[in-house]
């Protein structure tokens, strides 16, 4: 193990490494439509564009009696499989851009874990560690009315995502059944309280189908090197409501968690850290940094520490090209949405460095997400153990699924003298990269949506 070292901290630059007007969402979309000549030019014209964005103003009244003014977002990117769903994120650099990506990631990553939900993703620009939880109330409660019946249950669903929570799902539930009396209005939102009917599972389920896929993973023998999550090495990037879970229940399975980080640095124990202590810590200093008998680290430091698993579960673009050559993992297990720049995806696969992707690693909270939908119109309540049983059958059945369609795009890769004599104007547009995980996941999701596109056929 490398001694960890001071490196500048890591920036969020969501336009770093993306080629001139090219989104890392179309990115990995192009890279995927290469392996797919037979998806008519029409259809992929119309997985390329967002179905419809709502911008919202508003003022809210804050604690000390000012006015404030907040923008916020909803994309509903498609709706093919059923209706849109995705996250809500409160945070100050949160722009159209980014919910759009985010929210073709939603479609994606519904497509093949096959749920019946198109994709979509809101966020709210504010920096929610300064707003009371007073404020953050009048916020939501207002950006759900301005969006009026944009969402509902059959049409379109949000959920957490950054800096949202239980508490804030059910303000978006009260707020919608206020405005829509008399009738089961549960199912507009998922990620509530269990007392307001959220289903047992969902507040752990990113973290736990993030737990299922990697040992799914490592089982099938995808990781080189590691067979095993027993005394494998771990550090994760985000020690929030996906990397406190996930790092519990590799803990719980075995492993080393050698490291975890939150917005001010990281902190860094050769032995492990103790994630109970290290929870505690957080709660009564709010952050990791600091904890007795570890040493403090960046968050760069730890994106580049010698490990067997990085789990980055925090922001985006957080492994670039100008860190990727130092990153020093058997595995990556992306938690958080896009936290690999497409020119980072593209040289970890030249260097046979497995990215179990964000469409499949952190799908969990969706699908129980989905859950919870199910339960809240047929007015159930399953118990934990049924959830997790129901998680992981899906979860694992995605990892099985992207390995095979990997296996087969790997030796067709191969056979072929030029994979970009395709005819595809994509192909020949984009730069082809030996194909990934990532690639494997998208192609079986674009295939899906794809073809359930032309069963449906093009209205009218
Ligand atoms: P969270 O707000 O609970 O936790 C985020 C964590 O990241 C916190 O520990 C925070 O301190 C840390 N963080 C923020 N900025 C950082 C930075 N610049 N460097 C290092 N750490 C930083 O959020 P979460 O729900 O755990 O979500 C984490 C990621 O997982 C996000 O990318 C989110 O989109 C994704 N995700 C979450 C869910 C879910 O169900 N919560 C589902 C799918 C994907």
């Amino acid at each position: 193990m490398e001694t960890p070292t001071t490196n500048p901290s890591a920036t969020v630059d969501s336009d770093r490494d993306q080629p001139a007007q090219q989104k890392p969402a179309e990115n990995h979309l192009h890279q995927a439509l290469i392996h797919l000549p037979h998806i008519a030019d029409g259809l992929i014209a119309m997985l390329s564009h967002p179905k419809r964005m709502i911008t919202v103003s508003f003022p809210v009244e804050m604690d000390d009696g000012r006015l404030q003014m907040f923008e916020g977002y909803r994309v509903l990117y498609n709706r093919i499989l059923g209706p849109g769903k995705g996250g809500i994120r409160f945070h100050p650099d949160v722009d159209g851009k980014e919910v759009i990506e985010l929210a073709a990631l939603m479609t994606w990553k519904c497509a093949l874990i096959d749920v019946p939900f198109g994709g979509a993703k809101g966020g709210i620009r504010c920096d929610p560690k300064s707003l009371s939880e007073n404020e953050l109330k009048h916020i939501t409660r207002r950006y759900v009315s301005e969006l009026g019946d944009n969402i509902g249950p059959h049409t379109d669903i949000p959920a957490p995502d950054l800096y949202t929570n239980e508490l804030t799902m059910a303000w978006i539930y009260d707020t919608y059944d206020i405005m829509h009396r008399g009738r089961n209005n549960l199912p507009v939102v998922t990620g509530k309280p269990i007392d307001i009917s959220g289903s047992q599972g969902r507040a752990g389920a990113t973290g736990q189908g993030c737990f299922y896929a990697t040992e799914q993973l490592i089982a099938q023998g995808g990781v080189s090197g590691l067979d095993s999550i027993t005394n494998s090495r771990v550090a994760i990037q985000g020690f929030g409501k996906v990397g406190a879970v996930v790092a519990g229940l590799l803990r719980d399975a075995g492993a080393v968690i050698v490291a975890v980080s939150d917005t001010q640095g990281g902190i860094y124990c050769e032995n492990g850290i103790d994630l109970e202590t290290a929870a505690k810590f957080k709660k009564t200093h709010g952050t990791v940094v600091g904890l007795p008998e570890t040493l403090t680290i960046t968050n760069a430091d730890l994106l580049e520490l010698e490990c067997d698993i990085l789990i980055p579960a925090a922001l985006s673009n957080q492994i670039h090209s100008e860190n990727v050559d130092r990153i020093n993992a058997k595995l990556i297990v992306e938690a958080a949405n896009g936290p690999i720049s497409p020119a980072a995806d593209c040289e970890l696969n030249q260097r046979g460095i497995p990215v179990l992707p964000d469409i499949l690693a952190n799908a969990g909270g969706v699908t129980v997400s989905y859950f919870e939908w199910v339960q809240n119109i047929e007015n159930e309540s399953w118990d934990l153990g049924e959830v997790n049983t129901k998680l992981k059958r899906k979860i694992v059945r995605g990892v099985d699924l992207i390995m095979e369609r990997w296996q087969q795009l790997t030796e067709t890769a191969t056979a072929a003298t030029n994979p970009t004599d395709t005819a595809t104007p994509i192909a020949q547009a984009t730069p082809v990269t030996p194909p990934g995980l990532r690639t494997a996941a998208l192609a079986i999701a674009l295939e899906r949506l794809a073809r359930v596109t032309q069963e449906r056929g093009i209205w009218p």
